[in-house]
């Protein structure tokens, strides 16, 4: 979509340290890291928030999941990481493409803020 940062970065017209790619999701470094490992994983095609999920988007979303995963083992966080989807202004959404955080490496407090 015009003028999203993250579908300029999912078309590589901004250059990023991306961590991984297929032809559905990609995921790259936060540019504004809160944890020692902190990863932005999303679709590639512009899906504003988990509101705007359709029933077609399920296989997706596991795809995401299963890169969560991925990525997690292989920065060896496999034991405390978090998944985080903010939704929304009040909920932290600053970026209208919707994208998992994937954070670890570090203690998580509980509740978050
Ligand atoms: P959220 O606040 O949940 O919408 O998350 C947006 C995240 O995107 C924040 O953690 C930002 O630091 C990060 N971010 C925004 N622009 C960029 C960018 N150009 N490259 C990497 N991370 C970005």
């Amino acid at each position: 979509m015009d003028g999203c940062i993250f579908c300029e970065i999912a078309e590589k017209k901004l250059h990023f340290q991306i961590v991984h790619e297929d032809s559905d999701v990609i995921a790259f470094e936060d540019m504004n890291p809160q944890a020692p490992v902190h990863i932005l994983i999303l679709p590639r095609k512009h899906i504003v928030d988990l509101l705007h999920l359709s029933s077609t988007d399920e296989v997706l979303v596991g795809k995401i999941h299963l890169v969560a995963k991925k990525i997690a083992k292989e920065k060896r966080i496999e034991r405390r990481f978090r998944i985080i989807c903010n939704c929304g202004e009040e909920a932290g959404q600053s970026v209208g493409h919707l994208h998992f955080h994937l954070l670890g490496g570090r203690r998580l407090g509980w509740p978050p803020g």
